[in-house]
C-alpha cells in the first residue's frame, strides 16, 4: 500500500513517513502543492491513499481536491487542517477529501483514518485475503499456508498482498516497483527479484510447488 503524503511541515512530515513505514506502507513525502498535483496527475494509479495538508505552498489543498477530483482521481484523501472551524470541514468535505485530521493529532489516530480509507472503496472486499490455500490479513500483518504461519518480512508481505489481490495474473516488475518501493528509492529492479525469490522459498516450503511463478521476460504471476 502506497501512500503521498503532502505536508510542507519537514519534522512532522519525516515523523508521519517513519510511522507510515514501520506500519508496512510505502510513502512519498512533496511539500509544494502544485508539484504535489502534477505527481498525482502523473502517477494517480501508484497510490493508495493521499494525505494532504492544508496550507501549502503555492497551492492548497482545497484547491488540490478539487483539481483531483475535476480530473476524476478518485484515490482518497485524508485532509490534516490547523483550522477546527466548521465551515472549514463542510468545505473540505464539498471539496472532494473523503475525511479530515485537525492538528495536533496523535499518530495512532492518524494511522486509524488510513486504514478506514482504505478499506473504505473495497468495503465489500473480505478483510481477510484467500487465494488458493495462502490466507493473508492486512490488519494483523498475518500470511499462512496451509495453515503454515509464513514469517515474511514486510516488503514479502506487501508483495504477497499485492499478488493476492491480483491472482492468475502477470505482474511485471516495474508494476511492483511503483507500488512498494517509494520514488527516491535508487536501485536496480533486481531487487524485486531477490525478494521474489525469498518470498517463493517461504510460500514453498517443503511443497516447492512453486505457486509464484516467473513469466520469462515478462514478470510473475501467483497461480492458484
Ligand atoms: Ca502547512
Amino acid at each position: 500500500m502506497k501512500i503521498l503524503l503532502v505536508e510542507d511541515e519537514e519534522k512532522l512530515a519525516e515523523a508521519l513517513k517513519r510511522g507510515l513505514e514501520m506500519s508496512g506502507y510505502t510513502v512519498d513525502i512533496i511539500s509544494d502543492g502544485r508539484k504535489a498535483l502534477t505527481r498525482i496527475s502523473l502517477h494517480r494509479n501508484d497510490y493508495d491513499v493521499v494525505i494532504l495538508d492544508l496550507m501549502l505552498p503555492s497551492m492548497d489543498g482545497h484547491e488540490i481536491c478539487k483539481e483531483m477530483r475535476a480530473n476524476d482521481i478518485t484515490v482518497p484523501i485524508l485532509v490534516l487542517t490547523a483550522r477546527a472551524e466548521t465551515d472549514t470541514k463542510v468545505e473540505l468535505l464539498l471539496s472532494g477529501a473523503d475525511d479530515y485530521l485537525v492538528k495536533p493529532f496523535s499518530f495512532a489516530e492518524l494511522s486509524a483514518r488510513v486504514q478506514a480509507l482504505l478499506r473504505r472503496p473495497s468495503g465489500s472486499l473480505p478483510q481477510i485475503l484467500y487465494a488458493g490455500d495462502i490466507t493473508l490479513n492486512p490488519a494483523t500483518r498475518e500470511a499462512t499456508r496451509e495453515g503454515r504461519e509464513l514469517p515474511l518480512t514486510l516488503k514479502e508481505f506487501g508483495l504477497l498482498e499485492y499478488f493476492m489481490r491480483h491472482p492468475n495474473t502477470v505482474v511485471n516488475r516495474e508494476d511492483l516497483l511503483s507500488h512498494l518501493w517509494d520514488f527516491n528509492y535508487v536501485g536496480f529492479s533486481n531487487v524485486v527479484d531477490v525478494h521474489i525469490k525469498n518470498l517463493r522459498r517461504k510460500l514453498d516450503g517443503e511443497k516447492g510447488d512453486g505457486i509464484l511463478e516467473t513469466v520469462r521476460g515478462v514478470g510473475y504471476r501467483l497461480r492458484v
